[in-house]
């Protein structure tokens, strides 16, 4: 039975939850991305920068709803449209309204690729759809995706993700060695190629080996589901050449980097364009909605104007578009907003690696734009199979350790195997420097 007494905040009615939450909800939680170790934290409300869980403990939030949140939590702008939306038009109609051609507009107008776009509600829901669409418009059945990138729970690319490589990997070049769930279609596999992230040459030479059989290369530009992993120069490049030579779709999933990173997310920061993008999270800074863009002779092919099936009951959910509306027109009037967000996050890395070097402890910290990550005993990685390698074994202990620590500080770091959080709107210097000055104690007594 759990340790209870080893957890760092008193937290008497989190427990009580979760006694009461673990006989009707397995795990006492809806999903594995919520455990906490001994027991989850539960949220009971969110305000700008902090949450406050049931016990009333205020933390500083940098889980920021798995990088939902952009603008900070329960934001104005999104709060009244969401209202207005509410009082005037109602929750939703599984029908065609105004708001939908607003919010294409403004994708098309902001993201690089997209000359049309559609409306789904989760992320896993947008890259099965491209997918879905790649198969359909190439005639062809095999997708490449990379060793640790993740495109949510469907099917088809919940493979080679979130394993340990160092006790259940094969060979980096063994295809598929993982498959994140058990359930998933083992059918599925046979159409599933991988490759490590920044390896330009195997890429290279596993599309050639395929290219008459290659719908679709799906990759996420930046690497966030590790940490800050970027794309080296030249790889992303190659995606794009390489699926020029054989004919075959690329498809940028920047579930997470969309809206994040830039108004036109990592495509338009970093100058490679997709034939296909995946979208959610930030574009309703935290209200369910994920968008699937791009070209427009490709998106033609969904129904009704073309045949690949596409419906949802709540595609296209009115409060949702209505937030997504106003998040992307204040992203659109505040372009300020990306050198504040660059600017915090260099200082939280600068102010990170410092406080390390001087507790003398073997970490790597990583930023770019609003999301940071921290490593305990890994240089910089480059794959998957760095991170795994250091963060899901060897590492695990101290990772928990410095978790709670930042937890009995008011810090709130999502619990991982590794140490990422995003910074909003709401985050401000003050909040960056307690950050570090609670890490720089840990380092020290970690010594
Ligand atoms: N794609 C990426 C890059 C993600 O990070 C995620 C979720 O974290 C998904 C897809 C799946 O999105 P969702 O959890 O909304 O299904």
């Amino acid at each position: 039975s759990p340790d209870y007494s080893s957890w760092p905040v008193r937290s008497v009615r989190s427990r009580e939850l979760y006694d009461r939450a673990r006989s009707v909800v397995p795990g006492g939680v809806v999903g594995q991305g919520r455990i906490y170790d001994p027991y989850p934290l539960y949220i009971d409300r969110a305000d700008g920068a902090h949450v406050w869980d049931v016990d009333g403990n205020r933390y500083l939030d940098f889980h920021s709803a798995f990088g939902a949140v952009l603008l900070g939590h329960n934001h104005e702008r999104i709060r009244t449209a969401m209202e207005t939306c509410l009082r005037e038009r109602g929750v939703t109609f599984a029908a065609a309204h105004p708001l939908e051609a607003e919010l294409a507009e403004r994708i098309v107008e902001m993201v690089p690729c997209a000359e049309m776009a559609v409306f789904s509600c989760t992320g896993s829901e947008a890259t099965l759809h491209a997918l879905r669409l790649a198969r359909a418009v190439t005639g062809r059945q095999k997708v490449l995706k990379f060793e640790g990138n993740y495109h949510g729970w469907n099917e088809h690319l919940n493979w080679s993700v979130h394993f340990d490589a160092e006790n259940e990997g094969g060979p980096a070049e063994r295809p598929v060695p993982y498959a994140e769930s058990a359930g998933v279609a083992q059918s599925a596999r046979e159409n599933v190629l991988v490759v490590q992230y920044n390896d330009t040459e195997s890429l290279t030479r596993i599309v050639e080996e395929h290219r008459d059989e290659l719908a679709a290369v799906i990759v996420e530009p930046m690497f966030f589901n590790a940490g800050v992993v970027l794309a080296e120069p030249g790889f992303l490049e190659q995606c794009r050449a390489l699926c020029d030579a054989v004919g075959a779709i690329l498809i940028f999933d920047e579930v997470i980097t969309g809206f994040r990173v830039a108004p036109g997310g990592a495509q338009q920061a970093l100058g490679v364009v997709p034939d296909l993008v995946t979208m959610g999270k930030a574009v309703a800074n935290g209200m369910p909605i994920s968008v699937l863009a791009g070209r427009r002779d490709l998106l033609e092919n969904l129904s009704p104007t073309g045949p690949t099936f596409f419906s949802g009951t709540f595609y296209g959910h009115t409060l949702s578009v209505a937030a997504a509306v106003a998040c992307t027109q204040f992203l659109s009037e505040t372009p300020e907003l990306y050198d504040q967000l660059d600017a915090l996050g260099r200082r939280l890395r600068d102010g990170l690696r410092e406080a390390a070097a001087e507790g003398d402890a073997q970490v790597s910290v990583e930023s770019y734009g609003s999301v940071w990550s921290m490593h305990f005993g890994a240089s910089s990685p480059r794959t998957y199979r760095d991170i795994s390698k250091t963060a899901k074994t060897k590492n695990a202990g101290v990772q928990r350790d410095y978790q709670r620590w930042m937890l009995e500080r008011g810090v709130y770091i999502h619990p991982h195997y590794m140490i990422r959080g995003y910074l909003t709107a709401a985050h401000n210097a003050d909040h960056i420097d307690h950050v570090i000055e609670s890490s720089r104690s840990f380092f020290a007594a970690h010594r």
